[in-house]
């Protein structure tokens, strides 16, 4: 790097985004979407509001349930918002970082939040730092609010059809003016986006979501899915939906939507991510056929929907061997003369009744580093069980994600390094699967691989990776 130059760090992002238009509850009910969403992000949240030409802005570091109160939602008057949960993985976690992102340009107020990872951001950040830009963040969505910024059309289609382009990358993004409401999807689609709507007095209002399942808590109807490569606009008189030009034919959806990330209940690419998560232990089942075992247990949450498939179609029963406590928040204060390690018992406590002189299956959705494996089979045998078979409801994880999951770098991720007997030997397991790639397709209903992205679990990338990352 020449003498001079500064490199923001960039840092991946795991989010949630929420738009609504024409309802006149517009930021509570954005507040509800987001409440839905919280899996996506713990870190931030915030909300702007559209009130006549100003845009009102509250965020802050927490849950929503706690930077929310009933005086701030009642601040954030008008008949549209826009709304953003955050989770990021780097130390960049100053307030200007959390979305919305808000900006004065020449002809009015824009507000923004976007879920994904903008590949190319250290390049184009720089491009326009030498061109005069100020950055008062480290996060991706401000170089776009700084692209629209610079672009001379008047006319906001023409604007995002010529700046959208510059962004390589995973983006579902929300965007509002004094008169629109704006959601766009990168051409490879990687990051789910769904429109709903809800019928108000005199008309309809339009709702956008990371997921369904933020549809479903406030009433709203799920329509469609936003297009990969697809601009859609509604303002008073009505929606519209264009598209980027040259958008590629195969898409890339995010498959570790489905294994992970995902709300169980929600429809993600057009597929129930429960019922996915079931086929996938279901084929676990298949694979090991004429394994001796007593019970299937999950980790909860993540393995429990395909532990079920697991149980129905192995016949054997599922039984809830690890309680979880729901209310572990990032931080735990231990007694100051600790005698022991409270590690993960804190979260997961396994019930010595269910488990005792068992030959246990143990599934759970994916494992990355192995360490939460294996401290969770320590566990288990520790309350008694006499046989761990450790299932994981995934392909090995051996790609680090540029697209927006928080996986970490190759050195850490276990499957790069060892083979499957050795990381069964590594986590303690007496035997351990994997779902195979083949299985997992099938299960997305994607079996030649025409509309789904699985980096991570076979390290193909489907753009090019700039070598900043
Ligand atoms: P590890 O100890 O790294 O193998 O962690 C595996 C566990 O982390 C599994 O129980 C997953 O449910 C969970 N997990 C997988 N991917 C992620 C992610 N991107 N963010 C947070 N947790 C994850």
């Amino acid at each position: 790097m020449a003498h001079g130059q500064t490199l923001s760090p960039s840092f991946r992002e795991e989010c949630a985004v929420f738009g609504i238009w024409n309802h006149p509850e517009a930021s509570r009910l954005t507040y509800l979407g987001l409440y839905a969403l919280q899996h996506r992000g713990q870190e931030a949240t915030g909300i702007s509001s559209v009130y006549e030409d100003k845009h009102i802005l509250h965020k802050d570091h927490g849950l929503v349930a706690d930077v929310f109160t009933e005086e701030a939602l009642d601040s954030l008057k008008g008949r549209a918002a826009i709304g953003h949960n955050r989770y990021s993985t780097t130390g960049a976690n100053e307030k200007y970082n959390i979305q919305p992102l808000k900006a004065r340009l020449y002809n009015g107020a824009v507000s923004l939040a976007h879920n994904g990872n903008i590949i190319n951001s250290r390049a184009l950040r720089l491009e326009l730092q030498k061109s005069g830009s100020i950055f008062q963040g480290t996060n991706d969505t401000e170089i776009f609010l700084h692209l629209i910024a610079r672009n001379k059309s008047d006319n906001i289609l023409t604007c995002l059809r010529e700046e959208l382009p510059k962004l390589l990358g995973a983006y579902s993004m929300v965007m509002v003016t004094h008169d629109k409401l704006i959601a766009a999807r990168d051409p490879m689609g990687f990051r789910p986006l769904v429109l709903g709507e809800i019928l108000v007095k005199g008309g309809k209002a339009k709702v956008i979501s990371s997921e369904t399942c933020a549809f479903d808590l406030i009433g709203a109807k799920f329509i469609r899915e936003i297009a990969p490569g697809e601009i859609y606009i509604c303002d008073d008189s009505g929606e519209a939906s264009y598209f980027m030009e040259n958008i590629p034919t195969q898409k890339s959806q995010c498959v570790f939507e489905h294994v992970y990330f995902s709300r169980p209940d929600s429809i993600v690419f057009g597929n129930s991510v429960y019922e996915t998560r079931k086929k996938l232990g279901a084929r676990l089942a298949q694979e090991d056929e004429g394994l001796e075992a007593d019970l299937v247990i999950p980790v909860p949450d993540s393995g429990v929907p395909a532990a079920i498939g697991y149980s129905q179609e192995s016949g054997l029963p599922f039984e809830l061997g690890i309680i979880r406590n729901h209310y572990v928040g990032r931080t735990f204060i231990e007694p100051k003369q600790s005698i022991r390690n409270f590690g993960v018992k804190v979260k997961l406590n396994p019930q010595e009744a269910i488990l005792r002189n068992k030959k246990v299956i143990v599934v759970d959705d994916s494992l990355v580093r192995g360490t939460t494996s294996q401290k969770i089979i320590n566990l288990v045998r520790n309350f008694g069980a006499k046989e761990v078979h450790m299932r994981i409801a995934a392909p090995p994880t051996t790609g680090p994600c540029y697209y927006g999951v928080d996986t970490p770098s190759r050195d850490q991720l276990i499957a790069c390094h060892h083979s499957i007997d050795e990381i069964g030997k590594y986590i303690g397991a007496d035997t351990l699967k994997y779902v195979s790639l083949d299985g997992l397709l099938k299960a997305v209903k994607d079996p030649e691989q025409k509309s789904y992205c699985t980096s991570c679990f076979t390290g193909n990338y489907p753009t090019a990776i700039p070598e900043d990352l």
